[in-house]
Formats: structure tokens, C-alpha cells, sequence
């Protein structure tokens, strides 16, 4: 195949739709092409396990652009088109119909999938992941009939999904095999809040558990079984045991790949014309001094701008704090920063936890290294000033909701 010109974008998410937009933004009017394997044009999953779960906001919400706006822009978004080989020397790619499409530069934005769970009748109906769409459409049509359900995995997609299923009136049993939900991302401080409030609304947990097998009747799943011998029934069982990045293509192109797509922090890859950004970009930060895979909405807003603009040739960087938000019954949250697990030292509480208004600040020595503002609002910047610059604070005025938190920098 000759040389292309073409700009490729091999994933049409959040990631893949951004960085679309920012090309045609900064100029770029030669051929750009979005490959997506899903039927619909990109659109953002937040929403899928909140409102839109919820049926309390509307489909077309969900989208990242109008449906015209890819022909306005000139994107030849293909759409039921997976990527099945990259060739990063002749570079060309293989589409699952077999035809090939030659890039100048190429984006891997082919996001993440949730992992199953590898346990007998988890090939049951009734059994659920949350990603896309239709798999929320699914869990919507479930809760209108379901009395009881089982969720496997106390994560942010887990608790979100309980919540949504306890406002539809479902009762919920959290299979967690920690001691709390959220324990290793936010610490036995902070989980507790979050266990508090699902229990608050009745949800039940069962801590340090593990399903060994998803019973069924007829090829329906009616419960699980638990490896302590324990039977908990239940009318569907909704799987968020966490996501694996899409970095198969990458790994087969013999380009580097360590927990996806390893990337320098211009969120390029071992190849000089492959970049990759979103929840498959394990990318070197430059603020960490490490490199950290964030499957979070921001950072899949945040990385093609920048991902983009290297593929056009700017000397640019990321290096935006990773962010990221919940909406749980009457909770909203932002947490804005990054702890490694076991990375800190202690947390520092502004506010009341009791009544779920509060803002958590986790600390190495007295460094700030991330902070949670929980229904409380317009506080991300100053967190995000305190977090990049690096100093040490006073623990007592850091708690005390009476001194400004900007003052805490100066
Ligand atoms: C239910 C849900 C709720 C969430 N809630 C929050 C939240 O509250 N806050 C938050 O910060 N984050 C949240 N997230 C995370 C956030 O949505 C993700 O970080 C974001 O979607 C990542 O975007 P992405 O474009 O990198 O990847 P994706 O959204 O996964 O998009 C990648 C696309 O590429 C496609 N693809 C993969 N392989 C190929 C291939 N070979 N060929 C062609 N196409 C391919 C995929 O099918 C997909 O359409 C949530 C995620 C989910 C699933």
C-alpha cells in the first residue's frame, strides 16, 4: 500500500471522539479517520451506571457530538469496524473485514473491557457486565422486575450500580473480598464512609467473600454461591470486578505494553508514530515521576488534546493531576490527585464524615498527595494547587473548614 497521509484513530470512545475534535481543532484538514467496533458514535459511560441507568436522563445525552457532526467535520467515523492487526512498520492496519487502512500517525484509543469473572454459570442469562450501552439497557430492564440482586466487586461501577438499583427498589447483596468496599483505592478511612452509606440504604455486604460458582435455573442465574459454602439468591448478578486495557493490537505489534499501551508523558508509543491515550495509555507522568494508567473519564477528555497535538508535531506533555467523580444516592464526589496503593501516610479530614460533607486529604509527611471533596463544591482547583505545589501544610489549618484553602499554598 502506498504511504497514507491519513490520521487513524483505532477506538471511537471519549478518547478516540476527542482527539478527533482536537486535530480538526488545531488545523489538521487532511484525512482523519475514526475506527470504532461498536454500532453507536462515541458516547461517554458515566452516565450508564447514573443517570442514564436511572432513566432519569435521556439517551441522546450520552453522546460525545451531534450525530452531523462527524460528516461536518469531515471525520470518516466508521462505526461496526474493530481493528484486528497494526502493522507499525508498514503502518497499516487490518480490519476485521480483512481490507487494510494506512495511517501517517495512529492513535490507540481503544479503551478497556470489563474482566469476567472466572467462576462456573458465569456464561449464565441474567449474569451482567457494565460498559457499553446495551449492557445498561440490559440492567435497566432488569431492576423493572428483579426483587434481589447480587454484586460481585465493591468498586466505583459496582457501588454506583447498587445505588442505582436500591432507587428502583431492588435489594442488593455486595460480594466484596476485602475487609470494605474501595479499600485498596481509597484506604479503610474514607471506604468507610462509603460502606456507611450503602448500608444505610440497606444495602448488605459480605466482606472477605469470594463466589465460587453463579447457580442457575434453566439457564438463568438465580444466586451465588460463595467458596465458604454460603448460597445468597438472587434474580441477576451484576459483575464489576474491574476492566482490563485493550492492548492486544499493541502487544501483537511487538510495541511496548506493561499494564497498556506504555507511553512517554508527548503519550507516545515504543513506535514513534503510534500514540495512544484513554484507559489504555499507561502513560509517564511527568508531575509522579511515574507512569500510571487512569481509567477515568477526565483523564479520557484530558490525553488526546495532548495526544493530538504530538501527532501534529507540538512539543507538548501531559501532566494533569488524574481526576475523577462518583454520584451515589445523595453523595457527589471529586477526588482530584494520585496515592499509590499503601503510598501515604495518614488522612486529614475538613468537615463532618458523619454527614457525608466533608473534604479528605491524604498525606505523605505533610504533603498533600490527593484530596476528595465530598457534597462540598468549586474546590478542585485549590486541591489541584495544593497537590502541584508540593508543600509541606500545617495538618490543623488543613482541617480547619474556617482557612481558605488557596491560603494553604501561599
Ligand atoms: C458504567 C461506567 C461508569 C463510569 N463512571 C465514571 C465516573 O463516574 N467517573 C469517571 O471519572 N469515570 C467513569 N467511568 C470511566 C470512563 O467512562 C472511562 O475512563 C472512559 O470511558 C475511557 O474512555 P476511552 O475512550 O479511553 O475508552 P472506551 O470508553 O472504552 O472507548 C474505547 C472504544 O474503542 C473500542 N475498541 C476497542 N478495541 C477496538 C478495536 N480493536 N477496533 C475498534 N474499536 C475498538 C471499544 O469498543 C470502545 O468503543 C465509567 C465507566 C463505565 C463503564
Amino acid at each position: 500500500m502506498a504511504t497514507s497521509n491519513a490520521l487513524v484513530i483505532a477506538g471511537a470512545g471519549l478518547a478516540g471522539a476527542k482527539a478527533a475534535e482536537t486535530l480538526r481543532a488545531e488545523g489538521f484538514d487532511g484525512p482523519l479517520v475514526l475506527l470504532g467496533d461498536e454500532s453507536e458514535r462515541p458516547y461517554e459511560r458515566p452516565p450508564l451506571s447514573k443517570g442514564y441507568l436511572m432513566g432519569r436522563s435521556e439517551r441522546e445525552k450520552v453522546y460525545v457530538h451531534p450525530a452531523r457532526w462527524y460528516e461536518d467535520h469531515d471525520v470518516d467515523l466508521r462505526l461496526g469496524t474493530a481493528v484486528t492487526a497494526l502493522d507499525p512498520a508498514a503502518h497499516e492496519l487490518t480490519l476485521a473485514d480483512g481490507s487494510r487502512q494506512g495511517y501517517a500517525k495512529l492513535l490507540l484509543a481503544t479503551g478497556a473491557t470489563p474482566r469476567p469473572l472466572p467462576v462456573p454459570g458465569a456464561e449464565l442469562d441474567g449474569v451482567l457486565l457494565l460498559r457499553r450501552l446495551g449492557d445498561s439497557d440490559l440492567i435497566k430492564e432488569t431492576f423493572r422486575t428483579a426483587q434481589q440482586i447480587v454484586v460481585v466487586g465493591g468498586g466505583w461501577i459496582g457501588l454506583e450500580t447498587t445505588a442505582a438499583a436500591r432507587a428502583a427498589g431492588v435489594a442488593v447483596t455486595v460480594v466484596e473480598t476485602a475487609e470494605l468496599p474501595l479499600l485498596q483505592v481509597l484506604g479503610r478511612e474514607v471506604a468507610q464512609v462509603f460502606a456507611d452509606l450503602h448500608t444505610d440504604h440497606e444495602v448488605v455486604f459480605r466482606y472477605g467473600a469470594e463466589v465460587a460458582e453463579i447457580t442457575g435455573t434453566l439457564g438463568h442465574a438465580d444466586g451465588v454461591r460463595l467458596t465458604d459454602g454460603t448460597q445468597i439468591p438472587a434474580d441477576a448478578v451484576i459483575i464489576g470486578v474491574g476492566v482490563a486495557p485493550n492492548s492486544g493490537l499493541a502487544e501483537d505489534a511487538g510495541l511496548e505494553v506493561d499494564n497498556g499501551v506504555r507511553v512517554d508523558a508527548q503519550l507516545r508509543s515504543s513506535h514513534p508514530d503510534v500514540h495512544a491515550a484513554g484507559d489504555v495509555a499507561n502513560a509517564f507522568h511527568p508531575f509522579l515521576g511515574t507512569h500510571v494508567r487512569v481509567e477515568h473519564w477526565a483523564n479520557a477528555l484530558h490525553q488526546p488534546q495532548v495526544a493530538s497535538r504530538a501527532m501534529l508535531g507540538q512539543d507538548v506533555a501531559y501532566d494533569r493531576l488524574p481526576y475523577f467523580f462518583t454520584d451515589q444516592y445523595d453523595l457527589g464526589m471529586e477526588y482530584t490527585g494520585y496515592v499509590a496503593p499503601g503510598g501515604y501516610d495518614r488522612v486529614v479530614f475538613r468537615g463532618d464524615t458523619r454527614s457525608r460533607e466533608f473534604i479528605a486529604f491524604w498525606l505523605s509527611g505533610d504533603r498533600v498527595l490527593a484530596g476528595m471533596n465530598v457534597n462540598v463544591w468549586d474546590v478542585v482547583e485549590p486541591i489541584r494547587a495544593l497537590v502541584t505545589s508540593g508543600r509541606t501544610v500545617d495538618t490543623a489549618r488543613l482541617a480547619d473548614p474556617g482557612v481558605p484553602l488557596a491560603d494553604l499554598v501561599t
